[in-house]
This record gives structure tokens, sequence and C-alpha cells, in this order.
């Protein structure tokens, strides 16, 4: 098992069996207790944005889709107004502020030639730009609002028909990087991958295993008869049959499921290289014990993760010609910047929260292992230009967890297969 790509189709095709054995019997428990923590439960989002790209799109009024709204009074005390912005400053935003401080004093440094100047404006504006691969709500927008994960699980909702569609549609054809030299329209990922060099296929895939994990959380978590006349939540298994089984939908259902391997192992690696960012965090809530206990487990997590030999290996990619792989990535990067932004077009508020959470986790994961940063302390002394905000923490490492979370529910309908 290896995640060194190499341009085949099936590259990184892990041996399942091993990742199946670390997810579930190792590090899947721990993050299920580390989100039930209150820094991770909390999540600050904007469900109110209009969608930047079409206006026909109504919210639907399914009951499923509804989200609960935290009021402030049942937010930690940390993450109440006014507190939180102080107190976060104590975080390593304030090294931020300080790194900030540092490039003003750099920049009017009168010593420096005009051309130097210029060149380290340049060069400045360049590496910032490369940081971010998400567009990020507004932390001052008004519309920002606290939702409790934990009571807004992600589930089916009845979400389907043409408005899903059009948003799938949008992110493989528009977004995601087209074949070079085919007309055809379809995006099936064979077809898809053909031609394409391996920063595309991998955005690609990316993509799908995002889309595969979705589709098996809302198989996992279905609307099923009880027996009594009502209904209950729980694993529908002729959904995930429809979806994924090769009867149903040929050689794409097993490759989809590949891809969520995929993906899960591209953001272990990414947790795994901010580890060193993570030791300088405070995990501040307002409430000391729980907020050293948060550290506690995570840095078990983190060790956990790192002792797993199969990592997905980031520096096989963006290599060669240093100008063509700069324009790959600022084109890799505007095209998940888009995929950031349709996630506003999602039509069903309980479907866009988890899909605004999850394409900011991954987001998190390609800026952590692609802006060209070595992360934390451990690294080098004074590595300041890398930041993560309490929000891009809390979305990769809660995007990790239902990567996992689908990892694990996959066994379930292995064994319900088994027995049906
Ligand atoms: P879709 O899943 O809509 O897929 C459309 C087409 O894409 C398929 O016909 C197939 O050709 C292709 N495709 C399918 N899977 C993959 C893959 N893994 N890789 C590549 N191609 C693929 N519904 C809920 O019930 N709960 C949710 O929480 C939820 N969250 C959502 C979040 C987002 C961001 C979006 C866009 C949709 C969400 N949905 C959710 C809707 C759900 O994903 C499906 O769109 C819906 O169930 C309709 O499914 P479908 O079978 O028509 O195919």
């Amino acid at each position: 098992c290896s995640c060194k790509l190499k341009g085949g189709l099936d590259d990184c095709s892990c041996d399942v069996e091993s990742i199946d054995s670390f997810n579930n019997g190792k590090i899947h428990p721990l993050l299920e207790e580390l989100l039930g923590r209150n820094y991770f439960r909390y999540f600050k989002v904007n469900l109110n944005k209009e969608c930047p790209f079409w206006y026909d799109d109504s919210k639907c009024a399914l009951k499923d889709c509804a989200v609960d709204i935290c009021t402030e009074e049942v937010l930690p005390e940390g993450m109440r107004n006014g507190h939180e912005i102080k107190k976060y400053m104590t975080d390593s935003l304030k090294e931020k502020e300080e790194c900030d401080e540092m490039m003003e004093l750099s920049t009017v440094d009168h010593t420096l030639s005009q051309e130097s100047k210029d060149a380290f404006v340049e060069w400045t504006e360049y590496d910032d730009s490369q940081l971010s691969f998400c567009v990020m709500d507004d932390e001052d927008e008004n519309d920002m609002q606290y939702v409790d994960l934990l009571l807004n699980p992600e589930r089916y909702t009845g979400y389907k028909g043409e408005s899903p569609h059009r948003i799938w549609r949008s992110i493989y054809e528009e977004n995601c990087f087209k074949p070079v030299q085919s007309t055809r329209p379809s995006y099936s990922p064979n077809i898809v991958s053909k031609g394409l060099c391996l920063e595309k296929r991998v955005f690609y895939r990316v993509i799908s295993g995002l889309h595969s994990s979705i589709n098996i959380h809302l198989c996992a978590r279905h609307l099923l008869p009880d027996g009594w006349g009502r209904t209950k939540w729980g694993p529908k298994l002729e959904e995930f049959r429809k979806r994924f089984s090769p009867e149903s939908v040929g050689p794409q259902g097993t490759t989809r499921l590949k891809n969520l391997y995929f993906v899960y192992l591209l953001e272990l690696r990414a947790l795994v290289k901010a580890a060193p960012y993570f030791l300088n965090q405070t995990f501040y809530t307002g409430d000391q014990r729980e907020d050293s206990e948060v550290r506690q487990l995570l840095m078990e997590v983190l060790e956990v993760a790192r002792q797993f030999p199969y990592q997905f290996d980031e520096n096989t990619m963006f290599q060669g010609d240093p100008k063509e792989a700069r324009r790959l990535k600022e084109e890799f990067r505007q095209h998940f910047w888009n995929v950031t932004r349709i996630m506003d077009c999602v039509g069903c508020d309980k479907c866009r929260l988890w899909g605004k959470l999850q394409v900011h986790g991954l987001g998190t994961a390609l800026k952590v292992l692609f802006s060209g940063d070595i992360i934390g302390r451990t690294d080098i002394p004074h590595n300041r230009q890398f930041h993560m905000t309490r929000r891009e923490i809390v979305a990769l490492v809660n995007a990790f967890g239902r990567l996992s979370k689908s990892i694990r529910a996959l066994e379930d309908f292995k064994n319900m297969m088994k027995t049906s």
C-alpha cells in the first residue's frame, strides 16, 4: 500500500484492509470522543449567503433540512460574543499579528533598493495568496452563527433531484479539470481521469471521495420504518447498493469507494503535517480543564495518525518546471475556490452546513499540504507565515472525522451484505 502517485488510474490503491483496521480499531473511537468536545462541536458558519452562480434556486422546505442555530446562552463562555476575539488572540492569531508587524517593518526598510522592495512585495503577495484554498465566510459577517454539530447530524434529508444534481454537475464539469482532449460531456471517473496530469487527477479524486462520503452518510443514517407505524434513523442497505454496488453502477462503484480512501489518506497526512502547529494551540473555550483535556486527546489522535505507515505523499505534486508548477498550483487553487463558493448554492440547509464544513476542512488540508511552508516551531524556530483560524482547525478535524465515520460505516454495510 502506497500513496505515491505515479500516473496510473489505479494508483494509490492501498490495501483497504489495513486502512479499515487502523481506522475502525484505532483512530475512529478517539476521534468520536474528541469531536464530542465543546471546542470541536460548535462550528461558526453563514448559511444565508446568496448563491453567486444562479438565482432561481429557492431553499427547500424539507423538515429534515432544517438546522438548529445555537443561542448565545448554550455556547461555552469562550465562544460568546466579544469574548472569543479577545481570547483567541492568545492563540496563534497573536503570532500572525506579530508577523504582519514584522512584514510591515520590512517593507518600509529604506535601505532596500526599489527593485528588491518590489521583489519582496511581489513575493509576499504571491506567498500569501498561495495559502488559502477556500473562499471563507468572513468572521465578522452579521449572518455568522454557531451550529451545534452534534444536534444537527449529517444524515438523509430527502434533498434530491435537479438542485443537488446541478451542484454536483457544476463541480465536476466546470470545476474539476476536464480531460485534455475529450469533448465528451460525461463525468464518469474513468473518462475524467484519462489524459489528466497527476495534480488534476488528485483534484478529481478528492472531490469524488468527498461525494462518496456524503452519500455513505445518507445511506448509513436513513429514514426507516420502526415496525410500529413510525420512523427511525438507521442504515439502509438497499440505498447503499443502489449507489455503490457493481450490479447497480458497474465498476464505478468501487472506484468511488477507492476515492473515499484516497481523500482519507490525504487528510490524514495533513493532520500529521499540521501536528507541530497544533502543539502551540490552547483550544480555548473558557474552561481550562476541558481545554487541556481536548489538547491531550488531539495529541493522542495525532500520535496514532503519525504511526500509520501509509501516508499520502504531497511531495510528488507540483514538481518539475517551477513556472509551470506555480501556474498549475494557482489553477488548482482557483478551481477549489469555486467549489467552496458553490456550497452557497446548496438548497438544503443541513446539506449546506455539512457541505461547507467538509469542503472547508478539505481546503484547510490542501493549505497545510501545499502552502509551501514548514509548519511549527519544531521545524524552524520562527516560521510565522503559517496560520490556521479556529474555524479551519474545527473544519479540518471534523472533515477527517466524517471520512473516518464513512469508512466505519462501510464495515457495517459489509456485515449487512454477508447476512442479507
Ligand atoms: P448524486 O449523488 O446526486 O450524484 C449525481 C451523479 O454524480 C450520479 O448520477 C453519478 O453519475 C455521479 N456520482 C455519484 N457519486 C459519485 C462519486 N462518488 N464520484 C464521482 N461521481 C459520482 N443528501 C442527503 O440526504 N443528506 C445530506 O447531508 C446531503 N448533503 C449534500 C451535500 C452537498 C454539497 C450536495 C451537493 C448534496 C447533498 N445531498 C445530501 C444530496 C446527495 O448528495 C445526492 O445528490 C442525492 O441523494 C441524489 O442522489 P443521486 O443518486 O441522484 O446522485
